[in-house]
């Protein structure tokens, strides 16, 4: 699950890197598919329930599971990509929401606090811990900014197959829910809405959208508990410290 993790974690680093305004979600899609066949993975999310593609891209007011298509990126869109492999049989997912360009603080504030989420749901996946603490960790965060947690989605358990028991919701109350034990791996996945929690999925039967149309947020890494603590497969070491692309042309402009 570490090399599976690796190889999903390199591929969205890289699709990170490429997104800047002017290129379609279509293209990060196709060298998605490329980068992970050239790693000797599969793409997981490929004819997954007959999704037709490798990566979802859910840009701005779409939350998850997004068709990559001919459209744009935009100077201030966000957009989140979240990418499966599978390698040797195992199962890696992982997601990021990334600006485009130059985009307003309210929206980055957003994102911001979405990865602020998903590392307090990560300090939560130690053993003795339960399902719920994960949950409520992202809530608290979330509502303490006067975001809506979307409820309708939710991570999950993930191994030789994508989706695994238990559900993680990204709402709970503390000491509920399954007791979290040694080897369990999950994809912890919050996804929190600018406006209101509710969502609606469009006339293609995949892409989800907020229902008042304000922008959200989705991060997500898998990680496994192990007696250390939690350790995070779908984290490249270093990856804190790569500049993006928006930070690199805002350096060279300025
Ligand atoms: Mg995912
Ligand atoms: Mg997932």
């Amino acid at each position: 699950m570490r090399a599976a993790g690796q190889l999903v974690g390199q591929v969205l680093l890289e699709l990170k890197r490429m997104v800047a305004p002017g290129i379609t979600t279509l293209e990060l899609d196709m060298a998605a598919e490329r980068m992970i066949r050239d790693g000797g993975g599969i793409p997981a999310f490929k004819g997954y329930h007959g999704f037709p593609f490798s990566i979802c891209a859910s840009v701005n007011d779409e939350v998850v599971h997004g068709f990559p298509s001919n459209r744009k990126l935009n100077d201030g869109d966000i957009i989140s990509i979240d990418c499966g492999v599978v390698l040797n049989g195992f199962v890696g997912d992982t997601a990021k929401t990334i600006p485009v360009g130059r985009v307003r603080a309210e929206w980055l504030r957003l994102i911001e606090v979405t990865e602020e989420c998903l590392a307090r749901a990560i300090e939560q996946c130690r053993v003795g811990r339960h399902v719920g603490d994960i949950g409520w960790a992202v809530q608290q965060h979330a509502e303490a900014h006067g975001y809506g947690v979307v409820r309708d989605y939710v991570g999950h358990g993930v191994g030789r197959k994508m989706h695994e028991d238990p559900q993680i919701p990204n709402y709970g109350r503390p000491g509920t829910k399954e007791k979290i034990r040694a080897g369990y791996v999950f994809a912890v996945e919050p996804m929190i809405n600018l406006g209101t929690e509710a969502t609606k999925v469009l006339a293609d039967g995949w892409t989800v959208v907020t229902l008042d149309g304000q922008p959200s947020a989705h991060v997500e890494h898998t990680v496994a508990v192990t007696e250390e603590g939690p350790e995070l497969l779908t984290l490249i070491t270093g990856e804190a410290e790569a500049p993006s692309q928006e930070q690199t042309e805002l350096a060279t402009s300025s």
